[in-house]
């Protein structure tokens, strides 16, 4: 038997994430990962690497507890959200027999999570406008165990609304758990549904420092749970996630001082988002401009390709999801420096026939 038969038959089918670094690109103005342009400083003050780490260290807990406003016992840290994406479906879906619940267009790690376990990837597509189509999801829950929904989605950068995650909530009762990916929650604080663990067992909220917390180089997410959850999840995650560098800057970055550096930035990138969105507006290459509560901006052109290659010549890369569902002739622009905003702006008003 070959090396690759040897293989398990899901993994061999497998598709990997087309992660914005895998996909390359040589470039100046990195827009197209979602993260912050410009790199936090730190300085590490643990110096014990001869120990194992903790598993869950109580100072980054505590600390990201207070900032969510939820219990110790509520959160579990993690390398990123999308290990959290992925405890989730180790702990609730039986492969070959479960399956996971989303709504394209979205976040893609949960069908890439899903099939590296063998677990049934079912999607209902969004409504026109983006939001939850509820009968066609209630008409499709058997054997779902898991469903996430994404607010704001990335990457159509809108709020889903509070109404029907309510009644998502109720739908699922006893049957699903139901993971709202939160990961940009930060841009629109006040949309956050972590207040609503104590009415429902079955939620999960999915946070992380990649996005308005400056650190996706980091690899420090969170998950946000009922006891009962957060408990199941300790079972299957790895006995040591957070190295001790990782767990010495994210509690620093959890402090009240990183805390309101990140509010500032949230600030700042808001007001690029806003000079940007109008500036876009103007183009003649840009058909629309899509709202967005996060930290990026999709936008639909009359010709997406030659304007995602002509950027990409420049040194300028976007985020093509021309291919997702009912998101043709789409670019995602990732908010950068107003000089990076700037650079795209020009770039698109000196395309041919511009
Ligand atoms: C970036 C992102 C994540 C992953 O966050 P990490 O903590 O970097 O793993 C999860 N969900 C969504 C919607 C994201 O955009």
């Amino acid at each position: 038997m070959s090396i690759e038969e040897l293989a398990r038959k899901n993994v061999r089918e497998l598709t990997p994430y087309q992660s914005a670094r895998r996909l390359g690109g040589k470039g100046d103005v990195w827009l197209n990962a979602n993260e912050y342009p410009v790199a936090p400083e730190f300085q590490l003050t643990a110096q014990t690497f001869n120990r194992y780490p903790e598993c869950q260290p109580v100072l980054v807990i505590e600390r990201y507890a207070a900032y969510a406003g939820v219990s110790k016992e509520q959160v579990l840290v993690s390398r990123g959200a999308d290990e959290g994406i992925e405890l989730l479906i180790r702990a609730f879906c039986e492969p070959g027999k479960d399956a996971i619940l989303f709504c394209p267009p979205t976040y893609g790690m949960y069908a890439v999570s899903a099939e590296t376990f063998g677990v049934e990837r079912r999607t209902v597509a969004a409504k026109e406008d983006w939001q939850l189509d509820l009968p066609a999801i209630a008409a499709s829950l058997d054997n779902v165990k898991l469903i996430y929904a994404c607010s704001p989605n990335n990457p159509t950068g809108n709020l889903l609304d509070p109404n029907d995650l309510r009644a998502l909530l109720e739908m699922t009762k006893g049957k699903a758990i139901v993971a709202i990916d939160e990961a940009y929650i930060e841009f629109c604080p006040q949309a956050s549904v972590v207040g609503w663990l104590k009415d429902y067992p079955h939620l999960v909220v999915l946070r992380t420092l990649s996005k308005a917390f400056a650190l996706a180089g980091l690899r420090c997410g969170f998950t946000l749970a009922n006891e009962e959850v957060i408990a199941l999840l300790l079972k299957v995650i790895a006995p040591y996630p957070l190295s001790t560098p990782v767990a010495d800057i994210a509690a620093q970055a959890l402090s009240a001082e990183g805390v309101g550096v990140m509010r500032q930035r949230v600030a700042e990138i808001a007001a690029n988002r806003s000079w940007l969105q109008q500036a876009l507006q103007a183009c003649a290459c840009v058909e629309k401009v899509f709202s967005s509560e996060s930290n990026y901006l999709l936008v639909r052109f009359f010709a997406s390709s030659p304007v995602f290659k002509t950027l990409w010549d420049q040194g300028i890369i976007l985020r093509d999801q021309n291919k997702q569902p009912g998101l043709s002739g789409c670019l995602r622009i990732t908010i950068g420096t107003r000089n990076e905003c700037q650079r795209v702006v020009d770039a698109l008003n000196t395309l041919p026939g511009a």
